[in-house]
């Protein structure tokens, strides 16, 4: 493959370190973390920020090596890069835990037709849909389907995302979901960002497998996976599992086969409706239970039930997809009552082409705030530390905190933290650090 100009574009502008400190900040948001075991963040935790008036951060060698009131500040200024933030705040940096990054063609035209009133299901049931981009995935070449990734992936950046999960899922054929896989995995190589990629085979039915659910999900763990392993070409796998996609009986399948090569899982459950996905993800432990938005009191509680043992297993964070919901016009997760359970929630973009085509996780936080009655606090932790969990780089980034890598946020001059959630629809964002730079 050769896609030398970005290739130049993305690896040179990364190429050289530097220790840079930024002062006079009007504010600088980090996390107070408890000795808590766990390494999220729940129930009132979520609002644990202190946010430190005039005050600096030093980031050198890629990492936070200081941060606190500039009346601590060093004055030592050499082979220091210095940065005014005057009227500014420093927060750490988003992380996206569930996209779908990697299509070519927007569907904007199905954006119309339900616009006239067609349902979700009914654009599916026309060759809309997932199967739509599926069919577009077939024919699209690989180095566009790269550019077009990466252009996505420097939008988001400068929407204050620097560590991204990106499901592959449109493909349905080894041969598609390969395709899909190796665009993540030459993307890993040109960006600033922390990537993940995530197998999600079972993310809906391909023609050629009409009717029978179960032999491609044969297919899906008995051919695919082993495949894409082989190949280094997943950290995770996911499905779908929902009423007329994939069963909790599928992703114990799953679940099963993914064990055996030690990838944790992610799952899709109870978008629509209640079907047992979410009890088939607790019991499978899976790392994230995403969507979450038809939930009846069983579903609350057995998620609860699920943070209750005290074992060192990774918990199955929920987590919320905000703009899913306003784009799909379906109810949102009831992230109030996730975290008045004493439990931890994240937040992610959903970005895909058919039910959130935006990656702006500044909306989502407005939304978490305005729709799911989240306080600004929670909001921030639900798509920074707790976001981290969800992808288990937990220790290495999500807080501003001494030897975590150095990915931070720099707002324009702004009145507080709350005024990013408060001014929905806008970008506040200035700058966006990855790594220090
Ligand atoms: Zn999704």
């Amino acid at each position: 493959m050769n896609c030398l100009p970005c290739d130049q574009k993305y690896a040179i502008h990364y190429l050289r370190w530097m220790q840079t400190r930024i002062e006079n900040l009007k504010g600088l948001a980090t996390l107070r973390l408890n000795d808590s075991e766990n390494d999220f963040l729940a129930g009132e935790s979520m609002d644990n920020w202190t946010v430190i008036e005039n005050a600096f951060i030093e980031m050198n060698s890629g990492t936070i090596s200081d941060f606190g009131s500039m009346t601590k500040c060093p004055s030592n200024n050499a082979g220091f890069k210095i940065i005014d933030g005057t009227g500014r705040f420093a927060m750490p940096a988003f992380i996206d835990s569930h996209t779908h990054l990697v299509y070519s063609n927007d569907r904007s035209e199905e954006f119309q037709m339900r616009m006239k009133g067609h349902s979700y299901k009914e654009i599916a049931d026309s060759g809309g849909g997932i199967l739509n981009s599926s069919k577009l995935m077939k024919t699209s070449d690989e180095s566009e389907l790269l550019e077009l990734l990466l252009q996505r992936l420097e939008k988001a950046r400068e929407n204050g995302t620097t560590a991204v999960e990106i499901k592959s899922g449109y493909g349905l054929t080894l041969e598609t979901e390969s395709k899909m896989l190796r665009v993540i995995q030459k993307a890993k190589s040109l960006v600033p960002q922390k990537l993940w990629s995530t197998f999600l085979g079972a993310h809906a039915l391909p023609e050629s497998f009409k009717g029978n659910h179960d032999a491609y999900v044969k297919e899906v763990c008995q051919k695919m996976l082993p495949f894409l392993v082989d190949n280094g070409l997943l950290d995770f796998v996911d499905i779908f599992c929902e009423k007329n996609y994939f069963t909790p009986a599928h992703l114990d399948q799953l679940s099963e086969a993914a064990n055996k090569f030690s990838i944790p899982l992610k799952a899709h459950v109870n978008q629509f409706s209640s079907s047992g996905g979410l009890q088939a993800a607790i019991r499978n432990e899976a790392w994230s239970v995403d969507h979450l938005e038809f939930m009846t009191d069983k579903d609350h509680l057995d998620l609860q039930n699920a943070f209750k043992s005290k074992s060192s297993i990774k918990k199955p964070i929920p987590v919320a997809l905000p703009g899913c919901s306003l784009f799909l016009d379906i109810p949102y997760t009831e992230g109030r009552k996730i975290i008045d359970a004493n439990l931890p929630l994240a937040i992610a973009s959903d970005c895909n082409p058919g039910s959130a085509p935006s990656s702006n996780l500044s909306l989502c936080w407005s939304l978490a705030c305005h729709k799911m009655k989240l306080t600004p606090k929670e909001g921030l932790a639900a798509l920074t530390s707790n976001a981290a969990y969800a992808v288990g780089a937990e220790k290495i980034m999500g807080n501003i905190s001494v030897g975590m890598q150095a990915n931070l946020i720099l707002t324009k001059p702004i009145s507080g933290i709350a005024f990013m959630p408060y001014a929905f629809g806008e970008n506040n964002i200035e700058r966006t650090f990855i790594a220090g730079r």
